[in-house]
């Protein structure tokens, strides 16, 4: 089955991807199909990923999946939230994010450098779906104060899952898919489809 992705973020559509195979789902990126990226106006991740959802799937006439991700720290009231991907600015990159984080958190000691990765994945049969389908994931853990690791992206090199001792970025692709955020999300999406 072709199921539009309404990302064009290469970490999360090879995530995504592994992901889905499985299924026999055919998944192709949005931008492939020349569609713009959806504004992200929502103040929720539920919001964003059905609101990324629908104008895929309206622009591109076929369903469409959709995540809307982030990464809360607690320290800093939950922030950067559903702001992660723009944190240091509209443009930023992973790395200005990243150091963005790191220097917010300075001084601050490894007990209260709690966080987490939060996942919404919408899924939508068409843009006039009366039941979109969504699927929460969360992945705890706490924020470390030097980057490590090439793997994942965005805030994975500083992020330490709880159990264990390494990074996000210095687990195996097959690691960090069969306990992130993203993977939950999922998971509780595809039994939601009955797949
Ligand atoms: P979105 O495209 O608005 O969902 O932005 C999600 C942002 O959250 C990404 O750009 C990253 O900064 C961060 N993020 C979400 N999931 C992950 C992950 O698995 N690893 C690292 N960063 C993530």
């Amino acid at each position: 089955m072709r199921v539009v992705v309404a990302s064009a973020n290469a970490g999360k559509l090879r995530e995504l991807d592994a992901l889905l195979r499985p299924l026999g789902w055919d998944l192709v990126p949005q931008q492939r199909l020349g569609v713009e990226p959806a504004p992200e106006t929502g103040t929720t991740f539920a919001e964003n990923a059905l609101i990324k959802a629908r104008h895929a799937a309206r622009a591109a006439r076929l369903p469409a999946l959709a995540d809307d991700s982030g990464i809360e720290v607690d320290a800093l009231g939950g922030r950067p939230g559903v702001w992660s991907a723009r944190y240091a600015g509209e443009q930023a990159t992973d790395r200005e994010n990243l150091e963005k984080l790191l220097a917010a958190l300075q001084g601050v000691p490894p007990e209260r450098r709690t966080a987490r990765y939060r996942c919404v994945m919408a899924y939508v049969r068409d843009a006039a779906d009366p039941s979109p389908i969504l699927g929460a994931g969360c992945w705890e853990g706490r924020i470390g104060t030097v980057p490590r690791g090439k793997g994942g992206f965005g805030y994975d090199p500083i992020f330490l899952p709880q159990d264990g001792n390494r990074t996000a970025a210095e687990l195996e692709p097959a690691e960090k898919s069969a306990v992130s955020h993203r993977a939950l999300a999922l998971s509780s999406l595809r039994s939601q489809l009955g797949r």
